[in-house]
């Protein structure tokens, strides 16, 4: 008989993945959804419907869910999800009762940190730090082969430490200046709207037909890409910023190790190598000649590898 697979599920705001993972970390019938609805039944009964395709034809060892917000591991309960109107949701305790396997929940950032270090970027490092750079900036710590959780399950929010107090751009955290508004691809579009204030000539508006509210990250690349000197410049501007929370990274944590993700990892070679110059300078030593930064290999799909690994006994 062949050996059971886990089936992994990542639940996002806007959409929901699944697939089917072996120990060995081969995916098979992935699958994506857009997420129905925003209430507690309707998500419920969502999954349930995944859930119920996937083991009508396959025998399963557990069942793995990756969820966007703060997750009590241990007691299986999403607690805060910012993309749904509920909290404090018993996830595997309402699973549980119509699916006889083992059911684990845990946040997708942390997830995705396991997914790559237990099929990915990372594979042989105890110390990694994923900094996933998107729309906002997320984050996950091992430490000696371990999730670093911290003492509500909601440790590694590296996009809020406050790298520019200054500042006069509110985080959605309520903060003032967090490494999120500095450094993520919203913060991109923030520095390209800053420079082209006065409209100078710059690939970036032609591709948004001289509109600002079309400036997306995509352009910014596309336009850097082409040479256009502005769209260099933002991601000089970028570097800066993106260096200064490597630096406290690479103080604090001293990784092996930084993973980086995200949307905003597909421009890596335009910013990434000159934040990681910051950060060779500026940090402590040892830590700052050990370090090594590499780009996550496993995209979107990050959180579902995690989510196998953790069905599979290699939560820690
Ligand atoms: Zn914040």
């Amino acid at each position: 008989m062949s050996e059971k697979q886990a089936l992994a599920i990542d639940v996002g705001g806007t959409k929901i993945l699944s697939g089917l993972i072996s120990k060995k970390g081969i995916i098979s019938d992935r699958r994506t959804f857009s997420t129905k609805n925003t209430l507690v039944d309707a998500l419920v009964l969502q999954l349930e419907e995944i859930i119920d395709y996937y083991i009508s034809s396959n025998e399963i060892s557990g069942i793995g869910i990756a969820f966007a917000g703060t997750v009590d591991y241990k007691k299986g309960i999403v607690i805060e999800p910012p993309n749904f109107s509920f909290s404090n949701l018993k996830i595997t305790e309402i699973l549980g009762k119509k699916f006889k396997v083992p059911i684990f929940v845990e946040n997708d950032a942390n997830l995705a940190t396991l997914g790559e270090k237990h099929h990915g970027a990372a594979k042989n490092s105890d110390e990694v730090v994923m900094v996933t750079l998107g729309t906002g900036i997320g984050g996950g710590i091992i430490s000696v082969g371990k999730l670093i959780r911290g003492f509500n399950g909601s440790a590694a929010e590296l996009g809020h430490m406050i790298i520019d107090p200054d500042s006069k751009v509110k985080c959605g955290c309520g903060a003032y200046g967090c490494f999120e508004t500095k450094a993520s691809g919203k913060a991109l579009v923030r520095i390209a709207l800053s420079k082209l204030e006065n409209k100078p000539k710059s690939l970036i508006l032609d591709y948004a037909q001289g509109k600002d509210e079309y400036i997306t990250g995509p352009f910014i690349t596309e336009a850097a890409r082409n040479g256009d000197k502005i769209a260099l410049q933002c991601f000089v501007h970028l570097s800066r910023w993106l260096g200064i929370g490597l630096t406290n990274i690479v103080n604090i944590f001293n990784p092996e190790l930084i993973v980086l993700g995200g949307g905003l990892a597909n421009a890596y070679d335009l910013f990434v190598p000159a934040a990681t110059d910051f950060a060779r300078k500026d940090a402590m030593s040892p830590n700052k000649e050990s370090f090594k930064v590499v780009k996550a290999v496993l995209g979107d799909d990050a959180g579902l590898y995690g989510a196998a690994a953790m069905v599979f006994g290699r939560i820690e």
